[in-house]
C-alpha cells in the first residue's frame, strides 16, 4: 500500500475486503490511509458478525458495506447495507439511492440518482434472519473445525487468521495445497487441466471430485489484478514492484501472493445445512485426491 501511494499519491479512497469472513489487518491499513488522507471503505459483504479488535467488521473504516445476497451468512435473497458514521452521510446515501429526489411536490432532480434501495419485503426477510446470525456463525465455525481436524494429515493449510486480534464468522472454509504437494496443472482464461499424481493434487482435481458427489466447491476468488478487465492497469506485488500498463502482463507467482493463493487454493463446501455425515464424505473425497 505504501508503494501504491508512492505511485499514486492522489488516491482518495481505499477499499479493503474481509475475505471469506476473516477480518483483514484493518489497523495497519487504516494507518497508511490516514497518513495519506485517504478514506477507508470496508467491503464487509462476507464478514457480517466477524470481530476485529473488539469491533464488528464494517465499523472500522469511514464507511462499510454488508451484503444480504443469497449466499451470505444471513440473507434477504439480495440487498445490502451501507454503514456510515454520521447523519449527513446517511441522508446523502438515502437520497442518492432513491433517485436523488429533492424536497419538492414533483420529481425534482438536482443531481444524478440511483435506484439502490432494498424493498420492504427484502428488508423484512433480513430482519427475520437477523436472530440467526449468531447460530449461523457457530455452525460455520463447527464446519471449519471439522475440516481442520479432518484434513490435518494432508499437505494443506486451512485459511488462517490473526487469532489474537480477530474472530472470523467462518463464512467459507478454504484451503491451500502446499507447494510441494501440487500436481502439474495449467489454467487458461476460462478453464484448467491437470495431471493426477500420487501424493499430490490441485484445486481443479479436488473440485472435479467434489462435483461428482454433487457438492459445490469453488476456486479461490480470482484476484482483481489477474482479471482481464483490470490486469493492464498498474498493480503492486509483494516486492513492491508496480506492474501492468507499460510492462507486458507476466505471471510470477513466487512474488505475487494473490496469484499464488489463487493457484493453490479452493473454497470448500461450507453450507450450514450440510450434515456431519456429508462433510465426512467430502473429507474422504479430498483424501482420495491425494492418494
Ligand atoms: C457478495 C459480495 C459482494 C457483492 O454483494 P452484492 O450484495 O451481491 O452486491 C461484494 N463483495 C464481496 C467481497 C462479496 O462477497
Amino acid at each position: 500500500m505504501r508503494e501504491a501511494f508512492r505511485l499514486f499519491p492522489d488516491v482518495k479512497i481505499v477499499i479493503l475486503t474481509h475475505l471469506y469472513g476473516t477480518p483483514a489487518k484493518a489497523d495497519a491499513i487504516r494507518s497508511i490511509c490516514k497518513a495519506h488522507d485517504a478514506l477507508l471503505i470496508e467491503d464487509a459483504a462476507e464478514s457480517l458478525g466477524a470481530i476485529y479488535k473488539g469491533k464488528q467488521t464494517g465499523n472500522i473504516g469511514d464507511y462499510g458495506v454488508i451484503s444480504f445476497n443469497g449466499n451470505k451468512i444471513i440473507t434477504g435473497s439480495n440487498g445490502g447495507m451501507l454503514l456510515v458514521n454520521d447523519e449527513y452521510s446517511a441522508n446523502k446515501a438515502r437520497k442518492w439511492s432513491t433517485q436523488s429526489r429533492e424536497a419538492a411536490p414533483w420529481y425534482q432532480h438536482e443531481e444524478i440518482g440511483y435506484n439502490y434501495r432494498i424493498s420492504n419485503v427484502v428488508a423484512g426477510v433480513v430482519r427475520g434472519q437477523w436472530k440467526y446470525l449468531k447460530i449461523h456463525i457457530e455452525e460455520k465455525k463447527r464446519i471449519y473445525k471439522r475440516y481442520k481436524k479432518g484434513l490435518e494429515d494432508l499437505p494443506i493449510q486451512m485459511n488462517p487468521w490473526d487469532v489474537e486480534n480477530s474472530s472470523p464468522n467462518f463464512w467459507l472454509s478454504c484451503m491451500t495445497i502446499n507447494k510441494e504437494a501440487m500436481c502439474e496443472t495449467q489454467r487458461s482464461e476460462c478453464g484448467a487441466t491437470y495431471r493426477s499424481e500420487r501424493g499430490k493434487s490441485c484445486p481443479t482435481e479436488i473440485l472435479d471430485a467434489l462435483k461428482n458427489f454433487h457438492a459445490e466447491g469453488r476456486p479461490i476468488w480470482k484476484p482483481m489484478h489477474l482479471q482481464p478487465i483490470y490486469r493492464n492497469n498498474s498493480f503492486i506485488t509483494k516486492n513492491g514492484s508496480g506492474r501492468g500498463c507499460s510492462s507486458m502482463y507476466q505471471h510470477n507467482s513466487s512474488e505475487d501472493i494473490g496469484a499464488d493463493i489463487f493457484e493453490r487454493g479452493l473454497c470448500l463446501p461450507s453450507d450450514n445445512k450440510m450434515t456431519e455425515e456429508q462433510q465426512k464424505i467430502i473429507i474422504e473425497i479430498i483424501h482420495r485426491c491425494f492418494q
